[in-house]
Order: C-alpha cells, then structure tokens, then sequence
C-alpha cells in the first residue's frame, strides 16, 4: 500500500537525499538556493521534462523515472563538455504517494552521486505524473561545445552504441518479450559525460543524440550550415541489438531511434590518433561514421554506396500505444 503524506513531507524526504557540496550556499529549504560559481566558469543550464505515456510507458519504475530524468540532463550537459554540478527538480504527482517518491529518488540519487550532483531545489504539486529537471554545470570560457562549429572536411564521430534504447521500444510495442540488455539501455540511459569532457578543445560540434541519430546530426548541420554523410552500416550496434533483429530493422532502430543519450560529435582527420588515444583510455568506444560535407542534407549510403532512406520519419515519442 502507498503512504499518502503532506507535501512537506515529501520535500523532507527530498531534502535528506539531496546531496552536499562546498559551493552549495544555501540548498532546500528557503526561497531558492545560493550557489557559488567558481571565479571564471560560465554556468551551463539545461531543462528536460518527462510526461507519463509522452515519455516513459506508464507503467515504468519509479526508480527508472527518477535516473532518466536526470540522465537526459546530465547527457545535455555532457554535449555542450560541462562538468555537472547541480540541478532542480519539480515533481507533479497525481498523489503524495511516499513509497512512489523514495523510489524515484533511488534512481534519481544513483546517478546523481556518480556525478556528484546536488539537488538544490524544486517544485512539488498535485497533477499528472510529471518529472522535470534542470541541470546546472561548468566550463571554462570558450570550451563548451556547440552545434555551430561543425566544419566541411570534419569526421562525424558517436559513442557507445545506437539503437538500444528504440530497440527495447520496439520490442514492447509488438508485445514481444524485451530483451534485459536493451530495456537496461531504455530505462537507465548512461550520460557520457567524461567523453564529453575529453572533447573539449577537439571536437568541433556535438549533440547528444535523443531523437534519432539522422535527426539529431542534422540540427548540427542546421546550425553550422552544413550537410552530412552516413554509413548507415557502419553504426555501432551492441551485441544485444544483433542478436535480436535482422540487418534491416536494426540499422531503421541505429539510424532512427530515439533515447540513446550517445554524442555524436564532428572533429577534424587531424583528430583521429588523439581521438583513439582517448577511446583506449576510455570504458567508452567512439566510432568514425561519416562526414561534414558541403551542403544542406545529412545523406544516409550503404556501404555500397547506394543512398539508404528511412521506412517511417524519425522517432516519436512515446505515443500510448501499448498493450492494454
Ligand atoms: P515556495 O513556496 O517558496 O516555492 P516550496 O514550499 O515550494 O517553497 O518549497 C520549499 C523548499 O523546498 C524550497 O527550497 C524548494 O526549492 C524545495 N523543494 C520543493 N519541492 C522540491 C522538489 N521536488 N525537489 C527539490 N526541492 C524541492
Ligand atoms: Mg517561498
């Protein structure tokens, strides 16, 4: 049975898990916190919500809520190469459901401990389930990454592998059984930051990639006034993703697929040996998968050549339609 409690009870329980460090001033509990900004940081701010049946499948863990709601913003952070150092958290919840909000923070907390991040404010109110972030962190004058700086002639890169997370979607969708490995993807997305961070002063652009590897690189080249070319069949996939769909399907999920939380970055060939010096030292692989072209359009080609199209536009978001 659920503990339905007072809203300052929840804040309570929020606040004895919020995490501590020397530049939080002043944290939960007043009006709003105090924060110290280190002498010559530009702070680096960023805001993800996730919205039940929008974002997550109704039914999902609060534990897993809690660690993706923060994991897409620290993955923000991580594209623009800032080191995290605090968030906020508001919270609409349909009851004061306690056992539900400790859940959340388990998974909230974990994450936010491997980074050390403080929670240092929020908002609780009654409504539909509704989690939103923001995500502060730091950088150096001029290091942070952008989407603008992609050049023609650059490499684009990515890490980690693609199409996990859409291929543990796909599998629900179709009432299969979903795979361990690929709903662990789903459900408790890795944010790189560290990759992002190493990147810094290499790379040339970077995005991290949510909403589909195509559509993700092509706001890069949006922004930087370029275009792009893929192979298409030379995108990372993880064991996982091989053993459980064809060539077909898997390369529609790497191409396409939303919620990797993977960067995808451009970086100049004088890069390369300093990029795989940086990926040996790394948990994280990165993998070479096109290039910054003249243009407007990110193509996708085989590895024959032939252009490769997508079967249906690029990821929605979690659109409801699961079984009853
Ligand atoms: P106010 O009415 O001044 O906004 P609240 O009662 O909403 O104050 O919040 C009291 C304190 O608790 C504030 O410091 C606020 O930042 C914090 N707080 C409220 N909800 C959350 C939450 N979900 N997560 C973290 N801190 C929260
Ligand atoms: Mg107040």
């Amino acid at each position: 049975m659920s503990e339905t409690v007072a809203e300052f009870d929840l804040i309570a329980r929020i606040r004895a898990r919020a995490g501590r460090r020397d530049d939080v001033v002043l944290g939960i509990g007043d009006d709003a916190a105090l924060l110290q900004v280190p002498p010559g940081r530009q702070l680096v701010v960023t805001m993800d919500t996730l919205n039940a049946g929008v974002h997550f499948p109704p039914q999902t863990a609060a534990a897993d809520i809690g660690w993706k709601a923060l994991a897409a913003n620290l993955s923000d952070l991580a594209a623009m190469a800032a080191q995290p150092a605090w968030c906020t958290l508001s919270l609409s919840l349909p009851g004061a459901d306690a056992a539900w909000v400790d859940g959340f923070l388990d998974g909230f907390c974990a994450l936010a401990r491997q980074h050390a991040v403080a929670l240092v404010g929020g908002d609780t109110t009654r409504g539909p389930l509704s989690v939103a972030v923001t995500a502060h962190g730091l950088v150096a004058p001029g290091m942070a990454l952008r989407r603008d700086g992609a050049q023609a002639g650059d490499d684009v890169w990515v890490s980690g592998t693609l199409g996990d997370a859409a291929g543990a979607l796909a599998q629900w969708r179709a009432r299969q059984g979903i795979d361990a490995a690929l709903r662990e993807r789903l459900d408790r997305p890795t944010p790189r930051i560290a990759v992002g961070l190493a990147l810094s002063g290499i790379a040339h652009a970077c995005i991290d990639v949510s909403d589909g590897l195509l559509a993700d690189l092509g706001h890069v080249c949006a922004a930087s006034g370029v275009g792009a070319v893929v192979d298409v069949d030379g995108l990372p996939a993880s064991a996982a993703l091989s053993a459980a769909f064809a060539a077909g399907a898997r390369r529609e999920l790497q191409a396409g697929g939303g919620d990797d939380y993977e960067l995808c970055f451009t970086a100049p060939s004088s890069a390369r040996m300093r990029l795989a010096a940086l990926a040996q030292g790394s948990a994280t692989p990165i993998t070479r998968i096109g290039a910054i072209v003249a243009g407007d359009a990110v193509q996708a080609v085989r590895a024959d050549g032939r252009a490769w199209r997508a079967r249906r536009g690029g990821y929605r978001h979690f659109d409801g339609d699961r079984p009853a």
